[in-house]
């Protein structure tokens, strides 16, 4: 049994990839170690429409809420509204998300295999076990989509990504206006927490953080109530592995570490690192070679596309770390003017924050406040 490319992780990467190298003529199985895909959920599910719209699901049914803009609340009880007043991102069930974007992918020519998970690769062979037992499948090239504690990354023995934070979140009655995501930079000093409104009377609480998460989390989500319906963990990995190719592998999503680090957003990021490495392991086998040389247009592709903001952030999330209390709450005041609530609702895209926050350091005051806490070089990629 052997195909074009076996895609490893059924999640938005793995069917992004697997729908592309169908459309491309590429034979393609994609195995999932879960029986059901898009199971457990690991998401606060908040997608820019731009990210939805990459997902290229045909229906809205995935869809609970749709959000013009956020409310962020510092520990200090200062407020900052930033309201577009048009929808700028959709909250999504990623549940039903992640089975349409595998559906169409099927649909597209792709085999799926569930309940099978990869454990080893030998060369150009996948070991997997699962419903059909133990099983040995060939491959000209392999994409990693494994999630954040990606098997094929563990066995390349490439350097993972730079952080690993953690998540907890919970599903709750609650009130929120829909229009609004709540943001609460001081919930964790390392990330932040948010509250997302599902739907009417219902609301998604949640943060990420590195040291003591459980704890902050719980004296967090006590302040919205103590019923939940749903209870989510997860783990976020946060700047890109050194390497995103190796051995006739590619590796996106977050088993390649592309989460955004300003946000955790890592569906936008991980479906289009997919198409770019459909693209590439297209073009691997038209030629048939499959050497680092030409798995190397991978790296440059994602590069040009969106390396820059992926620098940017992890440069700001490492600022993050520095800030204390007072630094989120006299940040959040000076940003509270007309001119720049402005500029953030002009500016603001949740995919590509780096035009806005070129144009914030443009401002003395925003500069005079964040100067002493950023790491050298920020500017200069700009
Ligand atoms: C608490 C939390 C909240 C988040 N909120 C958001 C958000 O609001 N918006 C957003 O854009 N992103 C968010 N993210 C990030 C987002 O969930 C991920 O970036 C996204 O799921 C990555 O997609 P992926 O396909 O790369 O990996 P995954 O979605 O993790 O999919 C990987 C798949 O691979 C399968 N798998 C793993 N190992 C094997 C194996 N050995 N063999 C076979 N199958 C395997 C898994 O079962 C899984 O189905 C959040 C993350 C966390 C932790």
């Amino acid at each position: 049994m052997k195909y074009d490319v076996i895609v490893a992780g059924a999640g938005p990467a793995g069917s992004a990839a697997a729908r592309e190298c169908a459309h491309l003529g590429l034979s393609v199985l994609c195995l999932e170690e879960h029986g059901t895909i898009g199971y457990p959920v690991q998401c606060a599910g908040l997608l820019s429409n731009a990210a939805f719209f990459e997902c290229r699901v045909l229906s809205e049914r995935s869809v609970f809420n749709k959000v013009t803009g956020a409310r962020v609340i510092s520990g200090a009880g200062s407020e900052l509204l930033i309201d577009a007043k048009k929808t700028m991102g959709v909250v999504v069930d990623r549940g039903t998300l992640d089975r349409e974007m595998a559906e169409a992918a099927a649909d597209a020519g792709a085999e799926f295999r569930l309940r099978t998970a990869l454990y080893d690769v030998r060369k150009n062979v996948v070991l997997t076990r699962g419903v059909n037992g133990h099983e040995e499948i060939g491959f000209d090239i392999l994409i990693a989509a494994d999630g954040p504690r990606s098997t094929v990354a563990r066995l390349s023995g490439l350097e993972r990504a730079q952080t690993y934070l953690a998540g907890i979140q919970v599903d709750m009655p609650g009130v929120c206006d829909p229009r609004y995501v709540r943001i609460y930079p001081d919930a964790s000093p390392e990330f932040f927490g948010w509250v997302i409104p599902t739907g009417p009377g219902r609301i998604r609480v949640g943060m990420c953080g590195r040291s003591q998460v459980k704890e902050r989390f719980s004296l967090f989500a006590r302040k919205f109530g103590t019923s939940m319906t749903q209870f989510v963990t997860g783990t976020l990995p946060l700047g890109v592995m050194k390497r995103t190719y190796k051995d006739r592998t590619l590796f996106v999503g977050d088993a390649a570490g592309f989460p955004k680090p300003t946000s955790g957003g890592g569906i936008y990021t991980g479906v289009r690192s997919a198409r770019h490495a459909a693209a590439v392991a297209a073009h691997a086998c038209e030629q048939g070679r499959y050497d680092d040389t030409v798995l190397a247009g991978y790296e440059r592709l994602w590069q040009e596309d969106f390396g820059r903001e992926l620098e940017i952030g992890y440069r700001l999330f490492e600022m993050r770390q520095k800030m204390s209390v007072d630094d989120t709450d006299a940040l959040v005041r000076a940003l509270n003017t007309p001119s720049i609530v402005r500029t953030i609702e002009e500016y603001g895209d949740m995919d590509r924050p780096g035009a806005m926050i070129k144009k914030l350091l443009l401002n003395p005051a925003i500069l005079r406040l964040v100067r002493p806490l950023m790491q050298a070089g920020l500017h200069s990629l700009f």
